[in-house]
């Protein structure tokens, strides 16, 4: 089974693609842990990403293709992939949708968690004390927040057209959102 988790940040859909690598024995296709990991590991990617990613700008598609390029094509991960925080563009969307077509995959499922900009605000501040993330600062997450919202329609526009597109209140408590995605993927 492959799904995507689509939303803003601090909607939810780290938290939820964990309990769906548990429960469907998947892999979490995360493209902000993979760029955070390239800075870690100080690579050239890494070096070219530091400034937009501390910044809350979104990274060139081009990087983010060519990081998830490899994943797709991996044979161990073959309909088990979880995407969390990809894609974030229309490019990147039509780019997901070739290489899936590529490899004889398929998207399953698409959840949008929806959620408002202050309790995204809320829920982010906790998580900068929990996770100690740099770019977790209060203007930084705002800027986060309309960058999503200015680049990422175009992609909802995209996804919401499909018959295997919900949209889930990402405002409810975890446990609520993890019964909405069940009642759809236990078929
Ligand atoms: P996240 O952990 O998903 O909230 O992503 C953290 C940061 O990584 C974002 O603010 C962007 O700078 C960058 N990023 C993650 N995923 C993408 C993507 N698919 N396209 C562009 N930038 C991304």
């Amino acid at each position: 089974m492959n799904i995507i988790l689509f939303g803003p940040p601090g909607a939810g859909k780290g938290t939820q693609s964990k309990y769906l690598v548990k429960k469907t024995n998947g892999f979490q296709v995360s493209t902000g842990d993979l760029l955070r990991d390239e800075i870690k590991n100080e690579t050239e990617i890494g070096k070219i990403i530091i400034n937009d990613m501390n910044d809350g700008k979104f990274v060139d598609d081009e990087i983010i293709n060519k990081i998830i390029k490899n994943i797709i094509f991996d044979p161990k991960k073959t309909n088990k992939l979880i995407f969390d925080g990809y894609p974030r563009s229309l490019t990147q969307a039509k780019n997901l949708d070739i290489m899936l077509n590529d490899t004889n995959q398929k998207i399953d499922f698409i959840f949008f968690l929806n959620v408002d900009k202050n309790t995204i605000v809320k829920r982010i501040e906790k998580r900068k004390i929990i996770e100690n993330r740099s770019d977790d600062e209060l203007n930084t997450i705002l800027r986060r927040y309309e960058t999503y919202m200015k680049t990422t329609k175009p992609v909802l526009e995209f996804y919401s057209k499909k018959a295997n597109f919900h949209e889930i209140d990402g405002a409810l408590e975890i446990d609520q959102i993890t019964r909405k995605i069940d009642t759809f993927i236990n078929v």
